[in-house]
């Protein structure tokens, strides 16, 4: 075709998948862009080689990652006094890769007792078949825990406030254990927040959140974090991650950072109001026990106040005097500006019932020696008014 038929080459159908650079100015936007692509292309094989090798910094390929996770990771980075930590897919991404990237066949690791569902499961079920032996330990008791190790003993995972009964582990006595005999401390920081707890400050070996929750703040967005002290650790659970795909998308990493700049309020505004709904449960007839390690009455409140400088969590949990489900349903029913739901860290309350959902898979006998009875209920607590709040659960509370 001459530059005379129909206007010239550039109208050949086959140029519109040549790509163009967006418009330039003087200008900036303010908001982080979303960087959707999945591909990045190197201006020489040169270049790339010192890409592959780490001599240049150049993204290569999404799923080995890509500025929406890295800016999102720096930012976590900073509130964990962490470095160079890696978004993922979700929570149990995080948690899954760094059993998987770090141990191997006869490794042994010692888990809390009352771990997140799916990390219980891990232990429970999923890590034998890759031959790595699994025990549980009550992580309030570091004797317990001692009482677990083995000479093929790798790592300790714990959460550092339990869920639902809301139970402090001793975690300067599993760090000062793990030391002792040389074993790796995985902490699980979703429930306490870098605001609350710094792990790898405290001298654990690697930190993990499920961003999902009150870092990203807004229920709209499943991810992961994980951060490890020592380099080698977090290469090796790098490569697992992006081995087998646990690779988190741009759009929900951008969104988790757009909810990560407003954290500390949120924080702060849903710990005032635990602490407020706490003593207001504990005073309502109806309500048989309240769980917040804020509460004097807590049984690691002393434990919490050292570990956490003060700062108690989101997180409330109850019991109805009255601890039959029917009772249970009356109090959910009762309520029905609160969300009833199996989640936490949402911007509103949130309302969970433990035995029908994260412990349904025990038997009652089971529950019961944890203290769940099918009266008992678990509190996100969110940053509406405390009197809108109190409002709700007065309603529920009436209804039981
Ligand atoms: C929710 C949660 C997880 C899992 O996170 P996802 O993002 O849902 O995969 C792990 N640990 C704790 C403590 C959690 O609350």
């Amino acid at each position: 075709m001459s530059a005379g038929e129909n206007g010239g080459r550039n109208q050949k159908p086959g140029t519109l998948v040549r790509r163009a650079a967006l418009r330039d100015g003087v200008s900036r936007p303010v908001v982080t862009p979303i960087q959707p692509s999945v591909v990045y292309a190197s201006p020489s094989i040169a270049t790339l080689h010192s890409q592959y090798e780490g001599r240049t910094h150049g993204y290569t390929y999404a799923r080995e990652g890509h500025p929406n996770a890295d800016l999102l990771a720096r930012k976590i980075d900073m509130l964990e006094g962490a470095e160079g930590g890696m978004i993922l897919g979700s929570g149990m991404a995080a948690v899954s890769a760094t059993i998987l990237g770090i141990l191997g066949q006869g490794d042994h690791i010692v888990g809390g007792n009352q771990l997140y569902g799916r990390s219980l499961r891990l232990m429970h079920q999923d890590l034998a078949r890759f031959g790595i032996a699994t025990s549980v330990a009550d992580p309030t008791d570091v004797a317990a825990i001692r009482a677990a190790l083995r000479p093929e003993t790798r790592m300790i995972l714990v959460e550092v406030i339990s869920n639902p009964t809301l139970r402090v582990a001793d975690m300067a006595g599993i760090i000062d254990l793990a030391r002792e005999v040389g074993v790796i401390v995985a902490v699980d920081n979703t429930f306490t927040t870098p605001l609350a707890y710094r792990p790898l400050v405290a001298g654990a070996d690697i930190t993990i959140h499920s961003v999902t929750k009150l870092l990203a703040g807004h229920s709209d967005v499943t991810l992961g974090y994980v951060a490890a002290r020592d380099p080698a650790h977090m290469r090796a659970i790098y490569d697992f991650a992006v081995t087998v795909g646990m690779t988190p998308a741009p759009n929900e990493c951008w969104l988790a950072e757009r909810g990560l700049y407003t954290f500390p309020l949120r924080f702060e505004k849903a710990q005032a109001n635990a602490a407020g709904l706490a003593d207001w449960l504990a005073a309502h007839p109806k309500v048989g026990r309240v769980l917040y390690p804020g509460r004097s009455d807590h049984p690691d409140h002393a434990v919490a106040a050292a570990l956490t400088k003060g700062a108690f969590g989101t997180m409330v949990s109850f019991e109805l005097a009255d601890t039959t489900e029917a009772a249970a349903d009356r109090m959910v029913q009762g309520a029905p500006d609160l969300p009833f739901a199996p989640t936490l860290g949402d911007v509103g309350t949130i309302l969970s019932h433990s035995a029908s959902s994260s412990h349904r898979g025990l038997t009652p006998e089971g529950r019961a020696a944890l203290g769940i009875s099918d009266g008992f209920f678990r509190v996100s607590v969110g940053i509406e008014e405390l009197d809108l709040l109190i409002g709700d659960f007065d309603a529920g509370l009436a209804a039981v």
